[in-house]
């Protein structure tokens, strides 16, 4: 998996750090154009439900039974749930008025309208 393509200007440059902090609810920013991006928030809270599932049901066993297992199995579905998280498309979002993005206001960005 190599960098994803930003909602806003269409080009290759969300990193796979930048992408995965999205999938933790982050808002990120493209380095092209500074636009704000998040990943498909329903998709997302369909996704939180899993880890909070995952850790409920889980830790539940394992501490009933005090059986390791249990933790194992916890950490894989996490594991496997961090995975498909990084497949959740990105949406894009509008800009914050008065925003302090990281990046220069000065860079103008690219307006494709048509
Ligand atoms: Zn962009």
């Amino acid at each position: 998996m190599t960098a994803s393509t930003c909602p806003h200007c269409k080009k290759s440059t969300i990193s796979l750090k930048k992408r995965y902090l999205a999938t933790k609810w982050r808002t990120i920013y493209c380095d092209a154009c500074s636009g704000r991006i998040c990943t498909q928030p329903v998709v997302l809270a369909i996704l939180s439900f899993l880890y909070v599932w995952d850790v409920l049901l889980f830790g539940t066993l394992f501490f009933k039974t005090y059986s390791w297992v249990y933790i194992v199995a916890l950490t894989v579905i996490w594991l496997i749930l961090d995975y498909f998280s990084m497949y959740i498309p990105l949406a894009s979002m509008k800009p914050l008025e008065n925003s302090k993005t990281p990046q220069k206001k000065t860079e103008t960005p690219e307006v494709k309208e048509n």
